[in-house]
């Protein structure tokens, strides 16, 4: 058997990023920056009122409340061509642009306006700058707005359209093949016929691909046969960045996608035996032919899972260009014991994690921790990593990773529920 890491880093040494391409802003969420994009206009590009109320000149208003004549009014969109004067003001709505001679605006909570509107009072004392957004203070000129190597977010894309930035080089977003293997897998509807089972790891493994943003094609089912194996192979080679094959990588005797990608990769393919339960076997090559790594994932459905956590997603996620490769790993207390025997092998157990009313993160296993017990994965957010040894008893410290951070309990309620509880 060989370490966990010992694995993940054979892996990680043969992907590198794919080319960068140049893709519009709106296609790019997910995508990660392959240079840097340079600011070439301010945010905002104009002084302007962050209030709706009265443009004033600051240095009028020192003995207020003080009463000043309304030259006019602007609006978000709209150039007033008019300067203000010493005790002049100008109507002002939230966005437009300061008026010339303006320094400050006063918020219409704190004014009043006389019956025509002529004149209006600014009950406080206001000073320079006061609810104006000054030009660049979101974004100067030269500023570095995305930097090769971000993933590019919401915020990032509307970042980008403030510079009227129409498209950006990323790398590619990868293309993943997903085929399972076994003479076994009935793919058709109706009764399963004696002895077969359905396929559980083709869905399964697409949806995580599909989860990460990946592009998918479903190349089927291969039975136990070396020629069709070869087939598909080529043929997801042929369209595909990555493939990922379930089952045939054990040590049974119709244990074929070890056998064809060893032929297939020129021999630099790597079986191996890590040192994790389940998920302990596991192919890496690459196709002479195409470059196309080839990822034969065990065929339990929760082992394929876990395999594709610690090989898959970190190494697509470094084809991508992404910088953070692995999920996150947090620290959080068992609510019952964890027993285990030493066996050499770090231990990951399906598990619901969450964080209680204290901020503290709280585990405990869901039921089944046999490999092809798929249910309980169903039911797990996070994989406790129980390191070789006897176990931990209750309230024991644990290192956890997290797999879904989405399905984490927020306990109900609004955020303000959520904020009394804390303070009480
Ligand atoms: P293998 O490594 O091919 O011997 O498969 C190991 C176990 O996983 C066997 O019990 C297989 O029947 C099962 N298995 C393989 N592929 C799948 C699949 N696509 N869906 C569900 N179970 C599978
Ligand atoms: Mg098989």
């Amino acid at each position: 058997m060989i370490p966990l890491g010992e694995a993940q880093r054979f892996v990680l040494e043969l992907c590198a990023p794919l080319p960068p391409r140049s893709v519009p802003v709106q296609e790019a969420l997910g995508c990660v920056m392959s240079t840097d994009v340079v600011a070439t206009e301010p945010v905002p590009s104009f002084a302007n009122s962050s209030m709706d109320g009265f443009a004033v000149r600051a240095d009028d208003t020192a003995g207020a409340p003080v009463d000043l004549q309304v030259i006019g009014a602007v609006m978000a969109g709209h150039v007033l061509e008019a300067t203000v004067g010493p005790g002049q003001a100008v109507r002002i709505m939230t966005g437009a642009p300061l008026p010339a001679g303006a320094d400050a605006v006063c918020m219409i909570e704190e004014t009043s306006t006389d019956e025509s509107g002529g004149t209006v009072t600014i009950q406080r004392q206001l000073r320079p700058g006061n609810f104006v957004r000054q030009p660049g203070r979101d974004v100067a000129v030269g500023d570095v707005v995305a930097p090769a190597g971000t993933l590019l977010t919401p915020a990032h894309l509307g970042v980008l359209a403030n510079q009227g930035v129409g498209r950006v080089l990323t790398y590619s977003r990868p293309k993943v093949g997903v085929l399972s293997t076994g003479d076994e897998l009935f793919s058709g509807s109706g009764p399963l016929p004696p002895g077969k089972i359905r396929d559980a790891n083709r869905p399964t493994l697409l949806a995580l691909c599909r989860r990460e943003g990946w592009d998918c094609v479903d190349l089927g089912v291969v039975g136990d046969d070396e020629a069709t194996l070869v087939e598909v192979l080529l043929r997801g080679a042929a369209t595909c960045d990555a493939i990922l094959t379930s089952g045939g990588v054990s040590v049974g005797d119709l244990d074929l996608v070890r056998v064809v990608l060893e032929k297939l990769s020129g021999g630099t393919m790597r079986w191996m035996q890590v040192a994790i339960r389940p998920a302990k076997p596991f192919a890496f090559g690459i196709l002479a032919s195409s470059g196309t790594p080839v990822f034969g994932l065990p065929g339990n459905p929760v082992s394929a899972m876990v395999s594709f956590e610690l090989f898959v997603r970190p190494a697509i996620r470094a084809l991508s260009g992404h910088r953070s490769l692995h999920r996150p790993v947090v620290r959080a207390s068992t609510a019952h014991p964890l027993e285990r025997q030493r066996d050499g092998k770090l231990h990951l157990l399906r598990a619901r994690v969450n964080v209680d009313d204290h901020g503290d993160w709280r585990v405990s296993t869901t039921d089944g921790q046999e490999s092809h017990q798929l249910r309980s994965m169903a039911e797990a957010n996070a994989l406790i990593l129980l390191p070789d040894g006897l176990g931990v008893p209750e309230l024991g410290d644990v290192r956890v990773l997290l797999l879904d951070a989405d399905s984490l309990d927020e306990g109900g309620g609004t955020i303000d529920d959520r904020l009394s509880t804390e303070n009480s």
